[in-house]
């Protein structure tokens, strides 16, 4: 419970309420004029007690209100022994005394308290597999995204799937510091998850939420994407306010209204009980600018700038829109709305690895995926590593058993040469099929392996770099089905690089 844990904007705004409440119980411009007095302490503070506590949990503005009345006794106390009565005589004194005291005894007890709360956490456990989380890489992907939008175009990370496996919470609360306050998730279970864990600001939910988590998405202030007419009409039947986003579909036919059915959409956003804090289309095949697929995207947003052409002729305003995810910004920077749901790009990689290659230099992964060499041996010509027989040895080798598998998140489409690891700087293939908990690699060329080494699976050893798109492309897929798999069993951490 650091300071630096809320959200600037507020902070000063809540230690500005505590201190009312301080001027509650020291009338400070008592001896100046009754009537500026009562103002402040019958009007101002009062109306300030009920918003301090709508925004409390701010530790130092807390600790400011639990502590003031002890504050308030010890200041009369050093008036009697020091005799100096103008302490308390003089009523703006007192209550300037009483407030810095109680503003330092508030820091003082944060800092107390976070001592306690870093000794109680349990160590990063670093034993079996685990993440590190680059958190300066993670800035300067932050900071290029801030630089190629405009200055109007908020960030609005997509940190769905945990995070494209990096730690949903991990990240947010990182991204928060970094003054993002708006995000995407695909379900309001993610959602949840991280207003339970305190992050505040707009957190939207990409896909599909049931009838029954309604009252959840009120009670957690979750806004929920429109996927189409029919579902308005369910929301709107709920008969309580609820924060939307409406989707349009302009050619990816997966959510969203169409974007021919203008009038199904004026009327949505006229439903009565429909906050409309937003409106948005996903692009569906901006990951190429140029030929077929750009001329689709340009038609996928002239389909929806139509829609908004068409509310605004109508008289309705627009609410704020937004069409761009990764590739969006990175190749159709123009179509900037206000917001960019920036996904897998945030995490410093692309979905291929010739893509990632490209941006390289201006976009840095962001998570390395480390495990241990659980154990060494050595296997004769005619011999079998792993299961079903599928690799056999025509030669002595020496291999590493490491701790992690499949249900890691260690592809098994890796298996059998497909992929490797890196070991002291040089990199050991996989030999036999991927487990659900072992993998076996092949270390002959590695002199002085030692069980407990730490193996790369994902990131940096030595001069050489295994990135979550190398990986995808050695199983046949894409970078976010790689990270958003990795498994639950590994403990994510940020590192200090
Ligand atoms: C996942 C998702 C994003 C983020 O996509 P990236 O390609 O990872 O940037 C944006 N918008 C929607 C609707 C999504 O489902």
């Amino acid at each position: 419970m650091n300071t630096k844990d809320n959200y600037a904007g507020l902070d000063i705004f809540r230690i500005s309420a505590a201190l009312l409440v301080v001027a509650i119980h020291t009338s400070p411009l008592a001896l100046w004029s009754a009537e500026a007095d009562s103002f402040l302490t019958r009007v101002l503070a009062r109306v300030a007690v009920p918003f301090f506590f709508m925004v409390t949990g701010q530790f130092v503005a807390t600790g400011i209100y639990i502590l003031h009345p002890a504050m308030i006794v010890v200041v009369r106390g050093i008036a009697k022994v020091s005799r100096i009565s103008v302490l308390i005589e003089n009523s703006f004194l007192h209550y300037s005394c009483v407030a810095m005291l109680s503003v330092a005894a508030a820091f003082i007890a944060a800092i107390c308290l976070q001592y306690l709360q870093q000794r109680r956490r349990q160590p990063f456990r670093k034993d079996r597999t685990w993440i590190e989380i680059d958190r300066a890489a993670l800035q300067k992907n932050v900071e290029f995204f801030r630089k190629r939008l405009p200055e109007n175009c908020r960030l609005m990370p997509a940190i769905k799937a945990n995070a494209y496996g990096h730690g949903a919470v991990l990240i947010a609360k990182e991204l928060s510091r970094m003054g993002v306050d708006s995000f995407c998730v695909a379900c309001i279970q993610e959602g949840i998850e991280l207003r339970r864990a305190g992050i505040g600001g707009e957190i939207l939910v990409l896909g599909y939420t049931h009838p029954s988590g309604f009252a959840e998405l009120r009670k957690y202030h979750l806004s929920q994407t429109v996927i189409d007419y029919s579902y308005a009409e369910q929301l709107n039947a709920y008969g309580k306010k609820i924060t939307v986003h409406i989707a349009i579909d302009t050619g990816m036919h997966r959510l969203g209204e169409r974007c021919e059915n203008v009038e199904e959409i004026c009327k949505i956003i006229r439903m009565r009980h429909l906050v409309v804090k937003g409106i948005f289309t996903h692009l569906s095949a901006d990951d190429r600018k140029d030929g077929r697929e750009k001329e689709f995207t340009e038609q996928q947003a002239s389909g929806f700038y139509a829609v908004l052409e068409e509310m605004k002729k109508r008289g309705i305003p627009c609410p704020p829109n937004h069409l761009q995810a990764s590739y969006g910004v990175l190749n159709y920077p123009e179509l900037a709305g206000d917001y960019a749901r920036v996904g897998i790009a945030l995490y410093g990689v692309l979905s291929t690895k010739e893509d990632t290659l490209e941006w390289k230099d201006k976009l840095f992964p962001v998570l390395s995926l480390k495990t241990r060499v659980a154990s060494i041996k050595e296997i004769h010509p005619g011999e079998t590593a792993g299961y079903g027989l599928a690799f056999v040895t025509d030669r002595n080798i020496k291999a590493a058993v490491l701790a992690i598998g499949y249900a890691d998140g260690f592809p098994r489409a890796l298996s059998n040469g497909q992929g490797a690891v890196l070991i002291r700087g040089v990199k050991a293939p996989v030999i036999g099929t991927v487990c659900m908990d072992q993998t076996i690699v092949d270390v002959s060329g590695i002199p002085d392996v030692q069980p407990g080494d730490t193996a790369v699976v994902i990131g940096k050893s030595g001069g050489l770099e295994i990135t979550a798109s190398d990986l995808a492309e050695q199983a046949g897929t894409i970078t976010n089905e790689i990270l958003s798999r990795i498994g639950a069993r590994p403990e994510r951490n940020i590192c200090c690089s």
